[in-house]
């Protein structure tokens, strides 16, 4: 299998993502103790930067992880990083760049205090674009059975961490079933949102998502919604509990995260939904991309 290029910065070493440097004692690799982000560039300007540089500092603080760059050092590692990829790969288009920090290595245990020093690695490539499927006829979701979103009081769906394992159990489950991706519930029974995207539904001119309250990822596209792109479109925001019950009652329904911005899907298990041209969620889709383009003209520091 060839696999495209990623370009990796590992502790400010640049190199081929296929090749290894990260640590066997790592403990991102050992238990996922770590945390990320994911940012992507339009007009080739990194994306809502301050927002997600915030969330990371969120997801470190819970996990008691002290990071010791500033976002003028990780921004200028980027940089460089995205540099190194386009000598490589000579891609024009829009780039995907991950951010991950470890909290280190050390003597096997659980004990954070064997860990010696935080680690970074950035990873950028191509931003994996929607297929024209993808656009038209949506995602196929299916609401995860065996397994449920990991409740607030537990590993917080609000800590961006390096263990995912929770979502890959449940997007196995609905692979099984030869569906795109997976909906979790919460231990309520309500919904959450999906492996790696908030949910959000639409009917009769509302804007209706999941509350954080639910046990999710506080998404930096659902916030962007929230904070003024819905009233663009013409949408009342309403966040609130939604159970699976009320499902065939909304008309579209829509994945957000930072690499889809707003994704339509086309059903969740047996309940269809209202895709294509002319759809609430194609709107807020053109209304999210044309602000985000707006973002890139006033913010040219993030050039990269
Ligand atoms: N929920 C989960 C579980 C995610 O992994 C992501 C993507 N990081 C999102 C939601 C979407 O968040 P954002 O809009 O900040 O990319």
């Amino acid at each position: 299998m060839t696999l495209e290029y990623v370009q990796a910065n590992t502790d400010g070493v640049l190199h081929d993502a296929a090749v290894a440097t990260v640590s066997p004692l790592n403990r991102g690799f050992l238990y996922g103790d770590g945390i990320y982000e994911v940012w992507r560039t339009y007009s080739g300007v990194i994306f809502a930067w301050e927002e997600h540089w915030e969330r990371l500092l969120h997801s470190a603080a819970a996990l008691g992880i002290e990071i010791p760059w500033n976002a003028d050092v990780i921004l200028k590692e980027i940089q460089r990083t995205v540099q190194a990829y386009r000598d490589h790969a000579a891609g024009k288009g829009e780039l995907y760049i991950r951010l991950q920090i470890s909290r280190g290595e050390g003597e096997i245990g659980l004990d954070s205090e064997l860990a010696d020093r935080c680690r970074f690695v950035i990873l950028v490539k191509q931003l994996p674009a929607l297929n024209e499927r993808n656009l038209e006829v949506g995602a196929r979701l299916s609401i995860a059975q065996r397994i449920r979103r990991n409740p607030i009081q537990c590993l917080d769906p609000a800590w961006k961490t390096g263990n995912y394992l929770n979502n890959i159990v449940g997007l196995r489950e609905a692979k099984e079933r030869r569906f795109d991706d997976v909906v979790f519930l919460n231990l309520r029974g309500e919904l959450t949102e999906a492996s790696t995207s908030n949910l959000a539904f639409i009917k009769s001119g509302k804007w209706i998502t999941p509350p954080t309250a639910a046990g999710i990822l506080h998404g930096i596209t659902r916030a962007h919604v929230i904070a003024g792109l819905a009233e663009r479109a013409d949408l009342a925001v309403e966040e609130r509990m939604i159970r699976p019950e009320e499902l065939a009652d909304f008309d579209e329904a829509m994945l957000l995260s930072t690499t889809k911005d707003v994704q339509p899907v086309g059903c969740i298990d047996d309940v269809d939904f209202q895709t294509g041209p002319g759809t609430a969620t194609r709107i807020l889709k053109e209304a999210f991309v044309s602000m985000a383009r707006d973002y890139a003209t006033a913010h040219p520091q993030f050039q990269v």
